[in-house]
């Protein structure tokens, strides 16, 4: 019940589990952490091919939290992120109209990655990337948690664990701990079928008036993005399509031919322009995207299981919520830590 919280392992390197490896590390915990990817950040991932590159996970961020600004701000200052100073609005019947918000639009630099590589140079502690954690047991109420492969075998043992993945992923993971699957069952996640496009010659010269993205939310679309329009980019006229939840759940397991050719005629009756072939295209299926609803307050811990759960999908589904999810997590963390220790 009351054993010493010292080691943490931490599944998932996005934006929370970076964040919460950074904040656990500063609190003088030693920190193990996981990843399946091959690099570092998630749903903040960029997609090179050839001479193209595309953010097509996030697109940009925001940060009215004055503690994520202050990250924001350094991340800034070294050159990773900057302010996209886009012309973004909505598209309705083929017009676009200018949107009306003022509130600084952030990306990263070169791609939107930028930021997890600068979170995941400023931990400190082992980062395991290309490494799915596929079960996790403890022996007894007060035995350390013991993570392990495909293959069953062991990753780490830790005192606590952090889970950073999306709630379904979670789940699955999660069967020994009957406590945190109500939150985790309760959230429903969309999915994102995703198309980047090329086209050459470039489209934006015909648009009218010009503008770099827009939400359309109407159709088969939710956010169409010139991704050459963000800074540091390649000048290429490539395209990033963002199909809307329902869409994209309804047609979750079509094969990727279909879906680019059904997304690009979407895009082309909605940017009221004659369709054309682009010169490179590709799918991603985001399988989990965007949080549909809330069930759990910024983070969930339970200090009799030693495990804590974070991440975008508890605090409003952005990357902003996802920083400070794990912020809040990890205090919870060093606060019951030192109640115990
Ligand atoms: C299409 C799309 C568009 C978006 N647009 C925006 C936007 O414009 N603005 C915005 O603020 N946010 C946007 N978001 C949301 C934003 O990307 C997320 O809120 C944020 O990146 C989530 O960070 P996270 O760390 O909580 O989760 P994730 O980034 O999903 O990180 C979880 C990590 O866990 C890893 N993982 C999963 N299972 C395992 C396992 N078993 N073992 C090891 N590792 C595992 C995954 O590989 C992943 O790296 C968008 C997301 C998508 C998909």
């Amino acid at each position: 019940m009351n054993r010493t919280i010292g080691h943490i392992a931490v599944v998932g390197a996005g934006i929370a589990g970076l964040t919460a490896r950074v904040e656990l590390a500063a609190a003088g915990f030693r920190v193990t952490s996981f990843d399946k990817g091959r690099g570092p950040g998630g749903r903040t991932s960029r997609r090179r091919a050839e001479r193209y590159e595309f953010d097509h996970g996030a697109q940009y961020f925001t940060a009215r939290d004055p503690r994520f600004r202050a990250v924001v701000d350094r991340w800034v200052e070294a050159g990773s992120a900057a302010v996209w100073d886009a012309r973004i609005g909505s598209l309705r019947n083929g017009r676009w109209v200018a949107g009306s918000g003022s509130t600084p639009r952030y990306v990263g630099v070169p791609g939107m990655n930028q930021p997890a590589k600068e979170l995941a140079e400023a931990g400190s502690g082992e980062l395991h990337l290309g490494t799915r954690v596929h079960a996790m047991v403890r022996e007894g109420s007060d035995g350390p948690w013991r993570l392990h492969d495909e293959d069953g075998g062991l990753l780490v043992e830790a005192d606590a664990v952090v889970l950073t993945v999306p709630p379904e992923q979670a789940l699955t993971l999660c069967d020994a701990v009957p406590a945190a699957q109500q939150p985790l069952a309760a959230t429903e996640v969309d999915p994102c079928w995703t198309v980047m496009a090329v086209f050459d010659p470039p489209l934006d010269r015909e648009l009218d008036p010009g503008w770099d993205g827009a939400f359309v939310n109407e159709g088969a679309l939710a956010w169409v993005a010139r991704n050459g329009s963000k800074p540091g980019r390649p000048a290429t006229d490539a395209w990033v399509l963002h199909a809307g939840g329902e869409w994209s759940r309804r047609y979750l397991e079509q094969e990727r031919d279909w879906v680019q050719r059904a997304l690009l005629s979407a895009f082309f009756e909605t940017v009221g322009l004659p369709p054309r072939d682009p010169v490179w295209v590709a799918a991603h299926r985001w399988r989990y995207a965007r949080p549909r609803n809330q069930p759990v307050d910024r983070f969930w811990w339970s200090p009799e299981d030693r495990l804590g759960l974070c991440g975008d999908w508890c605090a409003g589904g952005r990357v902003e919520g996802a920083f400070l999810s794990a912020c809040a997590l990890s205090n919870a963390i060093r606060v019951h830590a030192s109640s115990v220790g």
